[in-house]
């Protein structure tokens, strides 16, 4: 947002609201006392970015645009990115009321939808470090990265408490007890700065409310079948937390509680998160979820009105957004939707807007650029994936590995793979192994911190190796995915092939690291005796460095499990103080005597 000449100098005589002196309230008012239904319903509405153009923005009045995980491919430089936001904000700017729209993405782990930008460990690792510090500036830095391309809005945190690790969303979560995700909602400060009219602010979203985290049998978008008590003990508490902290906005759950939909929930979204827990944000639902109050495909005048009257203030209709706009203005019509409610939605989206100071600074700040995938940057992430390894096993303190006069073999596809060791959310929705974005791999991390005198040799399967090794580390585990991709409801161990690999090395005799890349305890108590020692690594994002910091001893582990990891599949859902016996407690996590 860059205070360009032209947008200062505004009528002496020009409407109120224009006028940044006065209070945002006053100017909320005053905007609203001047809207036409048309200009109130394009605020409640927002279009992906492939399926509306800068044309349409102007004259549909459309107050948002998304780039989401099922968007059109995204720009792939940063310059593009503000170039294409800026198309988009003079567009809005160019309707009768001047009301600038909102950007948002899912900068969920750094501003992962940008080739270049730095990535971070995501959540289930930053949950690890149990460092509410470090996970505010992470939000910090991805605040500046995500600002630089002019974007307003991220859809991040996910304050979901994941209970069943089937669940393919289990590592967007900071953990499966409730104090966890609520202490990390301290990103949230770090999203939206001291103030959100900051350069490098930009608006956090906590999601997705509620329950998510609860489905039965860990099914993605599923049911949430648990009394209105546990609701409250286990998977509120982030939300609350996340209020307290002023965060701008809520996103809805595809999820059910009790067989009812939380987009069609009036109680959940209004009496309790808005009137119990005093949220002044808005709530913004999930990718089509009206379409499902129903249970059938695309969304019904009543599924519309259903989601309005719920609680929602803006829908996200990323492609049937033309339709909507017509559906939300008959029912306005029809007087299944007040114009009471049709004003609190866009009291609450314009509210953000001033305070964003988008009215003031509507365009990108370009000066922002130089921190994308900066070198400060990308030593925080490191840092954090540093703190978020977990150290589970250390026989015979083969760990740490000695940096100078060692020879040590590197195995496994997730050794040299920046797009596996990312996972999903990484340039595009469900991820992909490969050189798709820059930074380090586990294995170049290893190489870089090894000293001169130390020999370390790679193959990706494992052969090769000898009985003249010191060490043998495999990198192994889990391919990218995202959401219901990744439910695992039959089986969640290690591949066939990642075992073979595994077994090559141990047959050379060779003590053999295993590190597990995953978004997830896996099912490995069957091989775990075979192995000397392990590392949960989770999904350290583009830093492979701070895998090695660890391994080598720079940094001593301190990570400590936020998930209860399983003895075999059959105990999920698994967790804390549940009586199961698991193959290491919440919260188990071992570093180097030293
Ligand atoms: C996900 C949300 C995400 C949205 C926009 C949905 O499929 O559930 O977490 O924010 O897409 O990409």
């Amino acid at each position: 947002a860059v205070p360009a000449a032209a947008q200062t100098a505004r009528p002496a005589t020009g409407p109120g609201y224009l006028d940044a002196r006065r209070p945002v309230r006053d100017r909320v008012e005053d905007l609203l006392s001047r809207m036409t239904l048309d200009e109130k319903i394009g605020q409640m509405t927002q279009a992906e970015r492939g399926s509306v153009t800068p044309d349409d923005v102007t004259r549909h009045r459309i107050g948002s645009v998304l780039s989401g995980g099922g968007s059109t491919p995204t720009p792939n430089t940063a310059e593009a990115w503000a170039d294409m936001y800026d198309g988009f904000q003079r567009a809005a700017l160019a309707t009768p009321r001047r009301i600038p729209m909102i950007y948002g993405v899912d900068a969920v782990h750094g501003h992962n939808n940008l080739v270049g930008a730095t990535i971070f460990p995501h959540n289930i690792g930053l949950g690890a470090t149990r460092d509410p510090d470090l996970v505010r500036d992470v939000g910090r830095a991805t605040a500046e990265e995500v600002a630089a391309t002019g974007v307003d809005w991220t859809f991040a945190p996910c304050l979901c408490v994941a209970r069943d690790d089937r669940w393919g969303r289990t590592y967007e979560s900071f953990g499966e007890v409730p104090e966890l995700p609520a202490a990390m909602s301290v990103i949230v400060d770090g999203f939206q700065g001291r103030r959100l009219d900051g350069p490098a602010s930009i608006l956090a979203t906590a999601k997705h409310y509620v329950g998510d985290g609860g489905t039965a049998g860990g099914d993605d978008q599923g049911d949430t079948r648990i009394s209105e008590a546990e609701l409250r003990r286990i998977h509120l508490p982030p939300f609350r937390a996340a209020v307290r902290r002023g965060v701008g906005s809520v996103m809805i759950s595809f999820s059910s509680w009790n067989g009812v939909k939380l987009h069609g929930h009036r109680y959940l979204v209004t009496d309790v998160l808005k009137k119990e827990l005093g949220f002044d944000g808005f709530v913004v639902s999930d990718w089509n979820g009206i379409d499902q109050i129903d249970g059938q495909p695309g969304f019904t005048p009543q599924e519309v009105a259903t989601a309005i009257n719920a609680g929602i203030d803006m829908v996200m209709v990323p492609q049937d957004w033309r339709r909507f706009i017509d559906t939300l203005r008959g029912e306005v019509q029809a007087g299944h939707v007040s114009m009471a409610r049709i004003d609190d939605a866009n009291r609450r989206i314009l509210t953000k807007k001033f305070e964003l100071g988008l009215f003031e600074r509507p365009f990108t700040d370009r000066r922002l650029l130089r921190t994308v995938g900066s070198d400060r940057h990308r030593a925080l992430a490191r840092r954090a994936v540093a703190e978020s390894q977990v150290l589970l096993k250390n026989d015979g303190g083969v760990l740490p590995l000695a940096r100078n006069n060692n020879k040590i073999f590197v195995a496994g596809r997730a050794a040299d793979d920046i797009g596996i060791q990312s996972g999903g959310w990484t340039i595009t929705w469900q991820g992909s192994p490969g050189n798709i974005t820059p930074g380090t791999t586990i294995l170049q991390g290893i190489r870089q911190t090894a000293g001169p005198s130390t020999t370390v040799d790679y193959s990706r399967d494992g052969s090769g190796i000898d009985g003249s090794y010191r060490a043998a580390v495999a990198v192994v585990g889990e391919l990218p995915y995202a959401e219901g991709e990744g439910d695992r409801p039959d089986g969640m161990g290690l591949d066939a092939g990642d075992l073979a690999t595994i077994e090559r090395l141990r047959a050379s005799g060779v003590p053999v690291i295993v590190v597990l890349v995953s978004g997830r305890p896996l099912d490995v108590a069957a091989q775990l005796p075979g192995w000397n020692a392990l590392v949960a690594s989770w999904l350290p994002g583009t830093e492979g460095r701070g895998v090695a910091d660890v391994l080598f001893g720079v940094t001593r582990p301190t990570g400590k499990l936020p998930m209860t990891w399983m003895r075999s599949v059959d105990q999920q859902p698994i967790n804390r103080g549940d009586g199961k016996k698991p193959l290491f407690p919440y919260g188990y996590g071992l570093t180097y005597r030293r």
